[in-house]
This record gives C-alpha cells, structure tokens and sequence, in this order.
C-alpha cells in the first residue's frame, strides 16, 4: 500500500457494530472471537484449519450501494479437532451455513462468524464450508477497506484487515489460498478479477465472468473490479500477458501511463529475477481511497494520481514501481505477521527510490539522509520499522507509518552499506526466489542475510530493526537523526 499525500488525512471511523449472539448452545461456551495471535491485530485468522481454495462469487446488482448476493465455498485441511469453525466475517448477512453439505448452526461472535457442524471436525480431514450471504458495499461509517465504491461500480481494497468484510475467510497473510471468482453482473458492466479468466458466460441481461489464480495469495490481496471499463491487452517481458482495467471513457487519455508498465517489470526482473505471477496489470479506479494498492496480480490505483497535474511524472513512475515491487515483496513473498510489514514497504519502497535514481536522477542518497534526519521522531510516533505500534482505535490502515516506510527503506540501505553491494544484491533475489508462494517473516529474513553475508548480524538488526534510537549509519558517521521534541507527550 502506499498512501498518496491526500491520503494521510485518515478520518475517526465508525467501529463496525460487532454483533456478538448470544446464542447459548446446551453445555458449551458460547461462540467466542478467535485469532491465531498476531501482535496488531489479536482477532485476525483462525486456528485448526489451513485454507486451500476459495471459490467467490457474488451477483451485482447494478447499483455499487446495495448488497451483493454472495456464496463463498471454502476448502479447508484441518490441523486439529474442531467442534466449532471460526470464520472471520463482519459486516454482511449469513442466510445459511453448510459443512460437507450438511446444514450447520452459525452464530456471529465480534468479527467472527462461528459455524458448528453437526458432527465435530476430526483432525487431518478435508472439509467444505459454504457460506450463502450477503456481501455489502455500504459502510455504516467511514470506508475502512473491503469494498470500495467507485463513480461506476466497485474496486476491493482489503489490506490490511478488511478482506473479511466482504467474505468469509481465514483472513490472516500467513493462510494463502488459491481463489476462483465468479462475477455475475448486468451486461454492459465489465467485472474483472486478479489471475486469469477462465470463462465469460452471457445468460439473459447478465454476463457471468470467471477468473482463477494461478499462485497462492492472502485474502488481503484479492482484487475484483466491477464497472463500466475497457481491458486493455499488452505483451511483457518473456510474453507475459499484461492487462489494465480502466474507465472506457478514459482509455486513450491513460493509454500514455499504460504503456510504461512492460519496460517497469524488465527493470525489475533484471534487479530481482523473474516475475513472480501469472499476468500484471493497473486498474485505474475512478474514486478517492488515498491510497494505491498492491493487490495480487492487478494492482489498484486511484485515476487521479495520473490526471492531477500536480504530480510531477516521475513520481507517478515511481509509485508504478512501488507496487509492482509489491508483487514480488508481499505478494509472492507474504508477510507471516502484520509486524513484518516493515518487509513490504521498505522494499517497495527501496524499488520505488532506486527507480528514481536510476530513470529520474534523483539520488538515492538524498533521501536516505532526509530520511535518517527524521528516523528518531518516526520512531517516537510509530515505533521501531521491526515492532509497530498498535492502529489507532477505528483507523486500522494507521499502521502505514513512515517508519515502515522511509524508516524500512532506510534499514535496507544501511544492510547495504554494512554488507555491501553484491551481497546485497544476492540477498534481494535469494530471499524472492527461496521464499515465492510462501509466508515469511522478520527472523527468516536475518537469518538469509546473515548466511548471504558470511557473517551473524543479530546485533545489526536488532539495532536497525527495534531500537528506539537510530543506529548510526555505516559509511556515514555525520549523519545525524533529530530526537523527538522533549515537550511531546510520551505514550
Ligand atoms: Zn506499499
């Protein structure tokens, strides 16, 4: 994700009215939230169950303000005895709940929807939950990801807790799943989704399309675009099928953007290695998020950020490049808890700065050192790139701090200066080649650079990535970092 500078205006958001039933089931607890334990987001993810497949698929109706008929079908293997399965879902209406094709009792619990199969789930089995609901576009409050209304139909921003607005899953990036979607919608609309199209079936006044994910990928990452838009084809590098969604209307005016993304992703892949995923494209949204977004395969911008003159164009690139790295550092490579966030932004931040310096002429170096200067304060606000603090109640995307930012980037270019050049280098493309479809996380990370390296930089990370003072910086003993105001109140 990054934020666009209009996007740091974050508005309160109304909590989601968590609806806790208080269905009580004779000599058993009542239906409780789970999580599988991450720091910053304790009910996110379930335990007992590894999603394989979702199967999407959700019938518009031709208005982006009214809820969409929905049936999520969820293969799972599960990993202990289960007398209840947690789903995480919030914010749409549950009709009815099957497991293996019985019918089973559900009951909601916080952001939970809690299922309870008639017979009890025996560990290491297969099973199939089918959920039929409602999917809603309307937010009670403010938007706070999910949906995301556009001025023709609709976008999905789920990053980094929302995926679960929209439907039922295991909604942590350390369960990555293969997904098939199904759109249904009035012809006239296009519907598009992340991977590849497997089918476009017209039936009546409604168009049914379908698009299946060739790799795994974290609920956080799904994409579905609903609208009056156009896909434009083009070739990659190697072949590579290159796909946009925009507004019809805006085709040619975009077209001159579009036209970059091929030569981006050769320049990537020379610095990296090989795409990680079976198409790319931009989807050019017509809506006000703040914020672009890496989702897997179809990256989500706002149209804005290519018509406002204000920007200047090589910033817009690198922010294309930004994203496009994401695919490769968050995407194929998921982070195995939000407090590893630090892995996606800083290295998309880190593609997105030398892009700049390498096409642009705008060194590096200047923003590393503006960055240094204000590393101490980000700190102080954020906490250290390696342990973020907390989203602020009601603003959950508030975990998109500088210091997982500038502050992460800034802790690879000092690995860079620590290490050096090649090793660094072999680092980049041994940790996406050895870790692609998977989850890895900040311990994972250290430890293929220290075996890169030839050398243990426990002490090296532990500094850079959870000091409350900025290390200083190797090669550049004037650099110095501004500490926090002492008038500021410590929190
Ligand atoms: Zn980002």
């Amino acid at each position: 994700m990054l934020l666009t500078p209009r996007g740091r205006r974050l508005k309160a958001t109304a909590l989601l009215a968590s609806a806790v039933s208080v269905c009580l089931l004779a000599a058993s607890a009542p239906p409780a939230p789970l999580g599988v334990g991450d720091r910053l987001f304790p009910y996110l993810g379930n335990p007992g169950y590894d999603v394989a497949s979702y199967d999407l698929a959700f019938t518009y109706p031709g208005s982006n303000d009214k809820p969409l008929q929905a049936v999520t079908t969820i293969d799972a293997w599960t990993t202990q005895d289960l007398d209840r399965i947690n789903l995480d879902f919030a914010h749409g209406k549950v009709e009815s709940v099957e497991v293996d094709g019985e019918p089973a009792d559900f009951a909601t619990a916080g952001e939970d929807l809690v299922v309870t199969p008639e017979d009890p789930l025996q560990e290491g089995s297969w099973t199939r939950i089918t959920v039929r609901h409602t999917s809603d576009p309307a937010s009670p409050g403010d938007e706070d990801g999910g949906w995301v209304r556009t001025a023709d139909g609709l976008a999905m921003a789920n990053q980094a807790d929302a995926a679960h607005l929209v439907f039922p899953c295991n909604d942590h990036p350390s369960d990555k799943a293969m997904f098939t979607i199904r759109i249904t919608a009035p012809n006239g609309y296009t519907a598009v989704a992340g991977g590849l199209p497997t089918g476009v079936d017209r039936a009546g006044k409604n168009t049914t399309w379908t698009y299946r994910s060739r790799h795994p990928m974290a609920t956080e990452l799904a994409q579905v675009s609903i609208g009056r838009s156009t896909v434009l084809h083009r070739k990659g590098p190697h072949g590579l099928p290159v796909r946009d969604v925009v507004p019809t209307k805006d085709a040619k005016a975009l077209e001159p953007w579009l036209a970059k993304t091929p030569d981006q992703i050769a320049w990537m892949e020379n610095k990296v290695g090989s795409y990680p995923f079976e198409t790319y494209g931009l989807l050019m949204a017509e809506a006000s998020t703040g914020f672009e977004l890496e989702t897997q395969t179809l990256s989500l911008f706002e149209k804005e950020l290519f018509t406002e003159p204000a920007y200047p164009k090589w910033y817009i690139e690198s922010i294309m490049v930004h994203e496009l790295s994401h695919q490769w550092f968050g995407d194929s490579v998921s982070p195995r808890t939000w407090s590893d966030l630090w892995l996606n932004e800083g290295h998309a931040t880190w593609y997105e700065e030398l892009y700049a310096q390498e096409t642009a002429d705008r060194p590096m170096e200047t923003r590393m050192k503006a960055a240094y200067g204000a590393s101490d304060r980000w700190r102080a606000a954020g906490g250290p790139p390696g342990a973020p603090k907390a989203p602020a109640p009601g603003q959950k995307i508030s975990i998109f701090r500088p210091n997982v930012y500038d502050g992460a980037a800034l802790v690879l270019y000092a690995l860079r200066q620590e290490i050096g050049r090649p090793a660094f280098e072999r680092l980049e493309r041994d940790w996406v080649r050895l870790h692609r479809d998977g989850t890895a996380g900040t311990a994972d990370f250290e430890h293929l650079a220290s075996q890169v390296s030839g050398r243990d930089l426990g002490g090296f990370f532990q500094a850079w990535l959870y000091g409350e003072k900025t290390p200083p910086m190797p090669g550049h003993p004037d650099w110095k970092s501004t500490p926090p105001a002492k008038a500021a109140p410590r929190k």
